[in-house]
């Protein structure tokens, strides 16, 4: 083990060493030879979008995730549209989501000209709080749209009561969540549409890209024709059967995620089981290497529940520490420890703030904003990276916590 400090070292942020002399990010991709070679290959066939490896991805992955249907698409933000869309998401309808998220999971709503009514989360997880969903349906509500925080899956049984009773849709943002398990399933099979992200900072990487998951093949259907702009055949099937005619039958969008990108998706889903692992890996050596600081709570994981570890947040103690939130970040941050904060509550953007005002606000999101930290987390990260992480942190904590003796 490295030598973890047991007295007080001079902060970065005050003139010392930094533990790192380069930052180490919060997330980042990797890639080998093999993706590499996998996008050449691409590039030297007759096919860089609308081609096989599209279909060959799709299947690929559904299967992966245990759903019946795939439908991928050219970032996670336009296969969360989709699904507002294949909800039946319009005018004058509500969908209730958390305001602990990324902007992306609430603009959806808002792309369909309906809107988003937030809902508190849970203390312990961070996810939508089915008690605080039940006090936000109304006439209008036609979907639930959930997210999987930090990789942990919501409370999806909770709120498919409430969507299977109501006969509307639960879409479940699971970006955070490709491979975490919840009772006994994969996330991806169990809500109505499961949406996921390949950004560089996800599990699995396109560049941009995005993936919807059903069991519903007239869902699967609809989401198809939306990607292409609401046509009703693909390019290749009409090469192939030798036909010019086709029809568009609803509006649509280009949101086609191109062969190129599907091949090095194909090669990296063959590298995601050992990835999850590995991030699972860390989430349990930062666990238990902070169980010793007491101004530090680390995520709660939930029986019945493996998550995916997209992020390892965890919550500053603050009424023990003689800093903020603030000034803890910098610190880590001047220890190049490329520390992060997930989510800044989406009500509170200004875009949000102007135009959703809430009387009774979001007590447990807001808290719990103020005391965020994301910690680095990528399945690429060194044995070194990590012991990094937890020297900085040690370091920063040991500083202020101030009196306490050690
Ligand atoms: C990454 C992410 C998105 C958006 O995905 P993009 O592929 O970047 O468009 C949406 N929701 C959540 C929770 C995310 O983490």
């Amino acid at each position: 083990m490295s030598a973890l400090p047991t007295k007080l070292e001079t902060l970065a942020i005050h003139g010392g060493t930094p533990v790192r002399e380069t930052l180490l990010p919060y997330g980042r991709q990797s890639l080998n030879e093999e993706d590499i070679q996998a996008v050449v290959e691409v590039l030297r066939s007759d096919w860089l979008t609308t081609g096989p490896k599209v279909g060959e991805f799709e299947e690929r992955f559904a299967a992966w995730v245990g759903a019946k249907c795939g439908v991928s698409f050219s970032s996670g933000t336009a296969a969360l549209h989709a699904a507002a869309f294949a909800a039946g998401l319009g005018p004058g309808d509500e969908a209730i989501t958390t305001p602990m998220t990324f902007c992306a999971t609430a603009n959806c709503v808002l792309y369909q000209g309906a809107k988003p009514v937030f809902a508190d989360v849970s203390a312990d997880t961070l996810n939508l709080d089915p008690g605080e969903v039940a006090k936000k349906l109304s006439s209008r509500t036609k979907a639930i749209l959930a997210v999987d925080y930090a990789g942990h899956p919501a409370d999806l049984d909770a709120l498919l009561a409430v969507t299977r009773q109501r006969g509307i849709p639960l879409i479940e943002d699971a970006c955070h969540a490709l491979g975490a398990n919840y009772r006994g399933k994969r996330v991806g099979g169990i809500s109505d549409m499961t949406v996921f992200s390949f950004h560089p900072v996800k599990h699995l990487t396109t560049g941009e890209g995005g993936m919807v998951t059903t069991n519903d093949a007239r869902l699967a259907e609809t989401l198809r024709r939306f990607r292409n702009h609401g046509i009703s055949s693909e390019a290749r099937e009409r090469q192939q059967s030798g036909q010019w005619f086709y029809e568009m039958v609803l509006l649509g969008f280009n949101y086609r995620l191109t062969d190129i990108a599907c091949a090095l998706g194909l090669s990296q889903l063959e590298k995601l089981d050992v990835n999850l692992a590995r991030r699972r890996e860390i989430a349990a050596r930062y666990t238990a290497a902070f169980r010793d600081l007491p101004a530090v709570i680390v995520p709660t994981v939930r029986d019945g529940v493996n998550p995916a570890w997209h992020l390892y947040p965890i919550r500053l103690k603050l009424e023990m520490l003689l800093a903020g939130r603030g000034e803890i970040f910098r610190a880590l941050r001047a220890e190049n420890i490329g520390v992060n904060v997930h989510y800044i509550p989406v009500h509170r953007h200004p875009y949000y703030r102007e135009r959703f005002k809430s009387k009774e606000g979001y007590p447990v999101a807001e808290g719990t904003y103020e005391r965020l930290i994301s910690l680095p987390m990528f399945h690429a990260m060194t044995a070194q990276d990590v012991e990094d992480v937890i020297h900085a942190l040690r370091k920063v904590m040991l500083h202020y916590e101030g009196e306490r003796s050690h």
